[in-house]
C-alpha cells in the first residue's frame, strides 16, 4: 500500500478544507488535502456566492454581520479575482413589514456595515427591473464570489507551496492508535489505489459530512442538515445583489454571476441519512419563481436553465439530539479536549464568506497542538491570480490579435495567470465553450495546473458548459481535447462525457419545460442521434 508522511492531513476540499491548507502551508506545516470528489464538490460549490456585506444577518446575528463586513473587506484585497464588487440592494415591497426595514437600518449601523438609503426612483435606476412599487430601498457592500475560483485559487497556493493535493480520493477510516488519531486509510478513486497518510494531526473539514468522520472514531457528534435550493436563470437579469427587506424567507434574494443570475434559497432540514439525495422538489422551484417574480417581475419571461441545492452543515455540540442548541456560526472542535481522541479537529458550521477565519482558527489551534509559533498572514497575502488589478483596456493591449471577449473572460476567471493561459500559440486561442468564452488553452491549462481531471472539474475551473447550452456544444470538444492532451483515453473520454452530460442532466431535469425542454431534445439529438453515445 502506497504511504505517504506529513505533518496535518485536512480532510475536505471545500472552501475551509482548502483555506486550511493554504493556511497551514503558509506557516510552513506540511499538509495533505484528501477529497473524495472534487474541489468544492461539496456546499461550496452549491450556494448563492454572495460575498456578503453582513446585512442578511444584521437584525437577528450581530455576530455572524461583524464577521461577514470584516472578511468583506479582506477578500476584496487578497481574492479580487474571485470577486465581482456589484454592490447590493435591500428593498421592501409594499406586504414587507415596514419595521423590519428600520431594525435592518439600526441593525447595519451597529454592525459597522456601509449603507446608505436612497429613493425608489434611484434604486430603479440601478436596477431597471426591479419592481417599480417597492417602498423603501439601501445600498449594502454586497458583492459575489465565485466559490469554484475561490477554492481552487486557495489550493493552488498551498500546492506551490509545497502541500500534497489528493482528489478523487476518499478517506475510509481513521488510524487510531494508544494515542489517538495518527493518520487515515483513503482510495483514490481514478488510480484505484488504497493510500495511507500518517500525521500529527487530522483536521475534519468535511462539512456536512463531518459526522461521518468523527463517526470512524466513535466520537458522537450531531449534525443537523438543512437543504437550500435555487434556480439559474439564462441572463444576468440583474446586476447588483438584490435583497428582500424582510425576515430571511424563501425567494428574497437574486445574485448576480457570470453570465447568469440566480434566485435563493429555500430551507428544508433534512434527516442525517438523506444527505446525498440532493434533489430540488416542484414546489420549491414554484416558490422561488413565484416570490422572485415579486421582486423582478421580468422573472416570468426568462428561461429557467438549471435548479440545484446545497446542505447547510449545521451542527450541535450537546448530547441532546433535538437540535435546540444548533449553531449557525463557525465551530471548532478540539476532540481531545471534548471526547478524549487526540490528533484530531472538526471545523464546521459558519460560512463560504468566513472560509478564512474558519481555517485561521484552525490552524491557530494547530499550531498550539504541533508546537508551532507562525502566526496567520492569509488576510494579508494575495491568492495567485490576485496579486494585482489590471484594467480591461491594459489586457486587451498586453494580447494583441486576441479577440477580446476571450481576453476580459480569461482575465475575469484566472486573474494575473492570465500569463500562462494567453501566452503559447494561436492553436490555444480556439474556442471550446462560446457561451462561457473558453478556450483549448484555458482547458490544457486547467488540466496541468488546477487538479481537472475530468469535464465535471473542468467545469469548476472554466466553466465549460455553465452557459447557456448547458454543455450541449462544448462538451465533446473537452473530451476531445483530453484525449488529444493524453488526459484520458479514447474509451474512457467517452465515459468522461458521458458522466459530464448524466450530471448536468441533475440540474436540468426539474426544470424541463418550453425552451429549456428544446434545448435539451436538441442535446440529445447530439449525443445520442449524431454521436451515438448511450448508456
Ligand atoms: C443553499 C445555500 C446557500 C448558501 N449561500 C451562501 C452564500 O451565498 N454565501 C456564503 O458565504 N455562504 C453560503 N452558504 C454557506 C456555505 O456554502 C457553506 O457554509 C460552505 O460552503 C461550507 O464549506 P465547507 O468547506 O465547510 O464544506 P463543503 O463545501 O461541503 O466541503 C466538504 C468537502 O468534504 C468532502 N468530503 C466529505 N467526506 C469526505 C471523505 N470521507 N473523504 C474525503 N472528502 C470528503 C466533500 O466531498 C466536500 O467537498 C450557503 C449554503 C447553502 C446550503
Amino acid at each position: 500500500m502506497k504511504t505517504i508522511e506529513t505533518d496535518v492531513v485536512v480532510i475536505g476540499g471545500g472552501a475551509t478544507g482548502s483555506g486550511t491548507l493554504r493556511d497551514l502551508a503558509l506557516r510552513g506545516i506540511k499538509g495533505v488535502l484528501i477529497e473524495k470528489h472534487d474541489i468544492a464538490y461539496g456546499t461550496t460549490g452549491r450556494n448563492h456566492g454572495l460575498l456578503h456585506s453582513g446585512a442578511r444577518y444584521a437584525v437577528k446575528d450581530k455576530h455572524s454581520a461583524r464577521e461577514c463586513i470584516s472578511e468583506n473587506r479582506i477578500l476584496r484585497n487578497i481574492a479580487g479575482h474571485c470577486i465581482e464588487e456589484t454592490g447590493g440592494l435591500f428593498v421592501s415591497l409594499p406586504d414587507d413589514d415596514p419595521q423590519y426595514h428600520e431594525e435592518l437600518i439600526k441593525g447595519c449601523a451597529e454592525a459597522g456595515i456601509d449603507f446608505k438609503e436612497i429613493s425608489v426612483n434611484e434604486a430603479l435606476n440601478i436596477e431597471p427591473n426591479l419592481n417599480p412599487e417597492i417602498r423603501r430601498a439601501m445600498t449594502v457592500p454586497d458583492g459575489t464570489v465565485d466559490p469554484f475560483r475561490l477554492a481552487a485559487s486557495n489550493v493552488v497556493d498551498a500546492a506551490e507551496r509545497g502541500a500534497q493535493v489528493l482528489n478523487h480520493t476518499q478517506v475510509t477510516s481513521l488510524i487510531l492508535g494508544q494515542d489517538g488519531v495518527t493518520g487515515v486509510k483513503c482510495y483514490d478513486k481514478k488510480k484505484k489505489e488504497e493510500i495511507e497518510v500518517h500525521a500529527k494531526l487530522v483536521i475534519n473539514a468535511t462539512g456536512v459530512w463531518g459526522q461521518q468522520i468523527c463517526d470512524f472514531a466513535s466520537i458522537p457528534i450531531n449534525y443537523f442538515p438543512s437543504k437550500g435550493s435555487m434556480v439559474i436563470i439564462d441572463y444576468r437579469i440583474n446586476n447588483i445583489v438584490i435583497n428582500r427587506s424582510r425576515k430571511p424567507a424563501d425567494g428574497d434574494i437574486f445574485v448576480p454571476g457570470d453570465t447568469v443570475s440566480l434566485i435563493g434559497t429555500t430551507s428544508r432540514n433534512l434527516t442525517y441519512d438523506r444527505i446525498e439525495e440532493l434533489t430540488v422538489d416542484d414546489d420549491e422551484i414554484e416558490v422561488l419563481l413565484s416570490d422572485g417574480e415579486q421582486l423582478i417581475p421580468n422573472v416570468s419571461n426568462t428561461r429557467v436553465l438549471r435548479a440545484y441545492c446545497g446542505v447547510r452543515p449545521l451542527i450541535s455540540l450537546s448530547p441532546d439530539v433535538d437540535g435546540r442548541d444548533i449553531s449557525r456560526g463557525i465551530v471548532l472542535v478540539d476532540h481531545e479536549e471534548r471526547d478524549g481522541v487526540k490528533g484530531l479537529l472538526t471545523i464546521a458550521g459558519g460560512k463560504l464568506m468566513t472560509y478564512r477565519l474558519m481555517a485561521e482558527q484552525t490552524v491557530d489551534l494547530a499550531c498550539v497542538k504541533l508546537g508551532v509559533d507562525k502566526k496567520c498572514t492569509t488576510h494579508l497575502v494575495p491568492l495567485p491570480g490576485s496579486e494585482k488589478k489590471v484594467s480591461d483596456e491594459e489586457n486587451i493591449r498586453n494580447y494583441p490579435g486576441i479577440s477580446e471577449s476571450v481576453v476580459s473572460a480569461t482575465y475575469f476567471r484566472h486573474g494575473e495567470r492570465i500569463h500562462s493561459i494567453l501566452n503559447r500559440d494561436k492553436r490555444s486561442y480556439g474556442l471550446i465553450c462560446e457561451c462561457e468564452m473558453v478556450t483549448a488553452g484555458e482547458v490544457e491549462y486547467a488540466l496541468k495546473n488546477l487538479f481537472a481531471k475530468d469535464i465535471t472539474d473542468l467545469r469548476r475551473r472554466t466553466r465549460v458548459g455553465m452557459g447557456p447550452c448547458q454543455g450541449e456544444l462544448c462538451a465533446y470538444r473537452a473530451a476531445g481535447l483530453m484525449a488529444e492532451l493524453g488526459n484520458a483515453e479514447g474509451v474512457e473520454a467517452a465515459d468522461i462525457l458521458r458522466e459530464f452530460l448524466e450530471e448536468r442532466f441533475k440540474g436540468t431535469k426539474p426544470i424541463l419545460w418550453g425552451d429549456a425542454l428544446r434545448e435539451f431534445e436538441f442535446t440529445y439529438w447530439v449525443y445520442q442521434s449524431l454521436l451515438g453515445l448511450s448508456e
